[in-house]
């Protein structure tokens, strides 16, 4: 029988290499796309002898075309944590605007349903707390992280307008922080920072005085989410998140008592725009997608650090890598 076929951009990155799994599992034909700048082939490098996974090097910030048919399109091409933001701005502005306008207008003429990835930094730094989808965000557009926020912001726009304008069949995630497997280690971001730092015998850096929150979601809960939104018919935006809010100064004990780490926390500068609170209200998620978190941080965090704990040591020295650096 022939499989419906999935396209999935950022195929190669954290979220879309545990959607190619969860598409493939779920019977589909999947189509991975990525440009490799954030992403890397080791997350996918399983999937290539399958005969219903094939892989695209493209940058979707350019037209996109795929041959025959394609039932859905997951948009998760974005660099994804702060670092990046600052290192490729215009890329990450690039892929969150024109690349969505490409892939909305793939969408059309397969007649595809497309879900985009969003995220709570449409909130910016939050005067509402818990977030709830009605909140409209506090974010600064010039700031370090409006390249990203705003890219999002304006995802979530033309994606609307698709929707009312032509009758697309839409979906928008937003997704709160999120861990697990295949994170980069030095992507920057906080679990595999105070990860990498355990490993290598650092003492773990907390930005600030480590008073502000995050609520961490384990990958496999949030593709659960995502899974069900696609197929549900809710065309406004659902956050996707775990609620159990921690501040990153108990986030960093808690890695230390779970590594078994000799070193101590030492305190860094907090980036700018650093938001102070961030908790997602996920209401709508359990009314319309019956859907909620299953896996406690203590679970997952125990796997994921198996994972960075399996990875062979010259990883743990890898430099953060941009490939096919040109911010134009
Ligand atoms: N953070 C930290 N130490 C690090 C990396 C990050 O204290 O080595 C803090 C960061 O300032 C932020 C939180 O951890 O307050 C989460 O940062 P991350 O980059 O993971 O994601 P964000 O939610 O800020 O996008």
């Amino acid at each position: 029988m022939k499989k419906e076929r999935v396209l999935i951009t950022g195929a190669a990155g954290f979220l879309g290499s545990h959607l190619c799994d969860r598409f493939i599992k779920e019977g589909y034909h999947v189509i991975g796309m990525d440009n490799l700048i954030t992403g890397d082939l080791r997350n996918i490098e399983h999937l290539f002898g399958l005969a219903e996974f094939e892989f695209y090097n493209h940058d979707v910030s350019k037209f996109v075309h795929v041959p025959g048919e394609l039932k859905y399109i997951l948009h998760f091409a974005s660099p994804a944590s702060p670092i990046d933001y600052l290192k490729i701005p215009i890329q990450t502005l690039k892929v969150g605007s024109l690349g969505t306008h490409n892939l909305l207008g793939l969408a059309m003429a397969k007649k595809a349903r497309i879900l985009v990835a969003s995220t709570s930094e449409v909130y910016g730094d939050p005067t509402v707390h818990p977030q709830t989808e009605e909140y409209w965000g506090n974010v600064n557009p010039v700031g370090p992280r409006g390249v990203y926020d705003e890219a999002k912001r304006f995802q979530e726009a033309m994606t609307m307008a698709y929707h009312t304008y032509h009758g697309l069949e839409t979906r928008i995630v937003r997704i709160f922080n999120t861990y697990g497997p295949r994170m980069r280690l030095n992507d920057g971001r906080v679990l595999p920072a105070f990860m990498g730092q355990a490993l290598r015998g650092e003492d773990l850096t907390v930005f600030g005085d480590g008073s502000q929150t995050r609520s961490f979601c384990y990958v496999d809960d949030l593709v659960e989410g995502i899974y069900r939104l696609l197929l549900s018919n809710c065309a406004d935006p659902v956050n996707i998140g775990n609620p159990m809010e921690i501040t990153i100064a108990q986030f960093a004990e808690e890695i230390i008592k779970l590594t078994g780490t000799n070193q101590k926390v030492i305190y860094q500068p907090l980036p700018i725009d650093d938001p102070k609170q961030r908790q997602p209200n996920i209401d709508k998620a359990k009314f319309i997608l019956g859907w909620e978190p299953k896996i406690s941080r203590q679970e997952g965090l125990r796997i994921t650090w198996e994972y960075f704990r399996s990875l062979p040591k010259e990883r743990l020295y890898e430099e953060a890598h941009h490939r096919d650096f040109n911010a134009n």
